[in-house]
């Protein structure tokens, strides 16, 4: 019988083929920081956006594993995309918070423009109702309270997000709470300084942006409690078939509070969907709240939870 001779030969240390995630016009390079010496290998795709690409990187040194943005230099060829890239990363560069997905590093080759960042590898808030519809009260304390910390500390340092949602609200391994995202982030220069204009789409939009009368940190505060109804709910609270018919809800403040929902968590969001910006809560007063008191607040949650509501034996 004749021996099965096998056609190929292994070479040492040549590289597995390509997984089949990896698409075929896009070959594996390692990428390379030249100012530090740092050498990445790029791995699965997490996620795309409206301008990066995000993917698994292991830094070749340490084995450690890292997402990284990928822009490509074409995105952001024109002065005003580039002086918005460069403020985000200006912006999210300077946080360093438990609850703020981490910004390690940024640098480039001749195509592309790379971050490198805490690795989030539970997706975000978004993906978590999409599974699962609605979540709980005890979970929406344990995020809330979570987003609450990240938010004391980035307005802190005079900073408003100005597009907080759940699609930006992501989770690590433990279930952490990242804030991510700060393209249309913005500083203020003093203390009392109102915006006015925003560049961008932000999905939850307070009503003083949409008028046009001067915005700050409240803006942030109505993103919160929108976040708040959407997953006790499973849709946004000012959700209509059209832009135009949501912008006039919200200008007009209408929407509907779920009776199923405690009368805790009608109560505080009533108090953050305030028309009036001034008559919304700070964070200190949300902290203290009678929502967060009212029920459990467990101090970890199951990585389970992305998928089925956890139960909690107290
Ligand atoms: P863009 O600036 O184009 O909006 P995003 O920051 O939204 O890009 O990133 C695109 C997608 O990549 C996100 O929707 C998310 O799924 C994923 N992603 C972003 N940052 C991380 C991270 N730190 N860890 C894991 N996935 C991430």
């Amino acid at each position: 019988r004749p021996q099965y001779v096998p056609t190929t030969t292994t070479t040492p240390n040549r590289r597995p083929a390509p997984p089949s995630y990896v698409s075929h016009n896009e070959p594996i390079r390692d990428i390379y920081d030249k100012e530090t010496g740092n050498k990445y290998s790029k791995g699965k795709i997490l996620g795309k956006g409206g301008f990066a690409k995000c993917y698994e990187l292991t830094d070749l040194k340490t084995g450690k594993l890292y997402a990284g943005k990928v822009i490509a230099k074409t995105r952001i060829a024109k002065q005003n995309q580039r002086d918005k890239f460069k403020r985000e990363v200006e912006l999210h560069s300077s946080l360093k918070h438990e609850h703020v997905v981490r910004f390690y590093s940024c640098f480039e080759d001749d195509d592309n423009v790379y971050i490198v960042l805490e690795k989030c590898s539970k997706k975000s808030l978004m993906h978590v109702l999409r599974r699962r519809k609605k979540i709980t009260e005890p979970e929406v304390r344990y995020y809330i309270k979570q987003l609450m910390s990240a938010m004391h500390y980035i307005h802190q340092r005079r900073i408003i997000h100005r597009d907080l949602k759940l699609g930006n609200m992501l989770l690590n391994s433990y279930m952490s709470l990242k804030i991510a995202d700060f393209g249309l982030a913005a500083q203020l220069r003093y203390e009392g300084e109102k915006l006015q204009t925003v560049c961008g789409t932000p999905n939850y939009i307070a009503p003083e942006v949409l008028k046009r009368t001067g915005y700050s940190y409240e803006a942030d505060i109505w993103a919160i409690g929108c976040i708040m109804y959407a997953l006790l709910d499973g849709k946004p609270p000012f959700e209509t078939p059209t832009l135009d018919e949501t912008y006039e809800r919200i200008k007009t403040n209408k929407y509907y509070l779920p009776p199923t929902l405690s009368s805790e968590v009608k109560l505080l969001i009533a108090k953050l969907l305030s028309p009036e910006q001034h008559s919304r809560p700070s964070l200190k007063e949300l902290d203290g709240d009678a929502f967060f008191s009212s029920g459990y607040v467990p101090p970890m949650l199951h990585p389970s939870a992305c998928e089925t509501a956890p139960h909690f034996n107290i």
